[in-house]
């Protein structure tokens, strides 16, 4: 079920996942100028339905301009057309997980690649992989790790870059190394950023904190429909610093994003938070979402036009 679609999308057209091959001068593939997007395609009894199909695109738009990509479809309808096409095609008998993925290409073929981005042509693909949801909420142990967030004069941090992710990537390897899940990282000043790939938030008192958005991470878009939601139940938000010592003496730690939805942090570099397993208000917040996610009427306006059928 965690398979790879039969079909790809790769540049303008539908092809066999295994078939597309991108020239080894590739600029995306020397200097990871390419950015990436994770959606969720829920399975329902009309075929599948996208979830926030335009923030992502938006989202992956945005980023597209930060590096001149522009040789690619360039407006969200088109784009979740697409996605909706190769759903279609694919035909998933669960959830899924969607990847497109746009990229610088050359400059011109068979040259050596250079790093200057005018000029350059570029590629989108997007390919589609099962995954189920696990239901109720997922248990991770996190490490601290020695990795720092770069900040964001560093790194456009709300583009989901793909060079960026070397940070994470290597993260994530020492803290599953050391036997852990994932880990969190604080940034230059020593407050907590992000997971490697979700935002944090602890719990006190029953209210949530959250690092701020304009800090050195990617304020995602599960972060905005888990605050959306909370606030909608009565619960407070805040959008506040957090240090290591908040997240060690949070009632309840747990992350959030397209592809974890809701996840309990019971464990940080092996200390147990709070009782050591999953609490009550993550657990309250992943019902939250999964509703939002599985009733088409929780669901903005625009997602009800992104359902595929199949
Ligand atoms: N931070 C980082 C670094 C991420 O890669 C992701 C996953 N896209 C998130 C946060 C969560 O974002 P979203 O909720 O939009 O998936």
């Amino acid at each position: 079920q965690l398979g790879l679609g039969a079909w790809a999308y790769d540049r303008g057209e539908f092809v066999p996942a295994q078939a597309p091959r991108l020239p080894l001068s590739t600029q995306g593939l020397h200097y990871g100028t390419g950015v990436f997007e994770g959606i969720r395609a829920y399975r329902s009894d009309g075929g599948h339905q996208l979830f926030r199909a335009h923030e992502h695109y938006a989202r992956m738009l945005r980023a597209c301009r930060m590096l001149r990509i522009t040789g690619i479809p360039a407006t969200t309808p088109e784009l979740i057309d697409i996605t909706v096409e190769l759903l279609r095609r694919n035909a998933h008998d669960g959830d899924v997980y969607v990847r497109p993925l746009a990229h610088k290409l050359s400059l011109l073929p068979d040259t050596p690649p250079g790093v200057s981005l005018a000029g350059v042509s570029d590629a989108l693909s997007i390919t589609t992989f099962g995954y189920p949801t696990a239901g109720g909420v997922k248990e991770v142990r996190c490490a601290l790790s020695a990795w720092r967030r770069p900040p964001r004069d560093a790194l456009p941090v709300q583009a989901k870059i793909t060079g960026g992710y070397v940070t994470s990537a290597l993260a994530c390897d020492e803290a599953r190394a050391a036997g852990y899940d994932d880990a969190i990282l604080l940034d230059r000043s020593g407050n907590v950023a992000e997971a490697t790939t979700a935002n944090v938030f602890a719990v006190r008192d029953g209210g949530l904190v959250t690092p701020p958005d304009a800090g050195d991470l990617l304020a995602g878009i599960t972060r905005d429909t888990v605050i959306t939601l909370c606030r909608e139940a009565g619960m407070t938000v805040r959008e506040n610093p957090l240090s290591p010592a908040d997240l060690y003496t949070a009632d309840e730690v747990f992350l959030t994003s397209t592809a974890k939805e809701v996840a309990a942090v019971v464990a940080l570099s092996g200390r147990d938070i709070g009782s050591g397993t999953a609490g009550p208000v993550a657990a309250r917040v992943a019902a939250l979402y999964r509703t939002a996610t599985t009733a088409p009427d929780a669901q903005d306006a625009h997602d009800a036009q992104d359902r595929a059928g199949g």
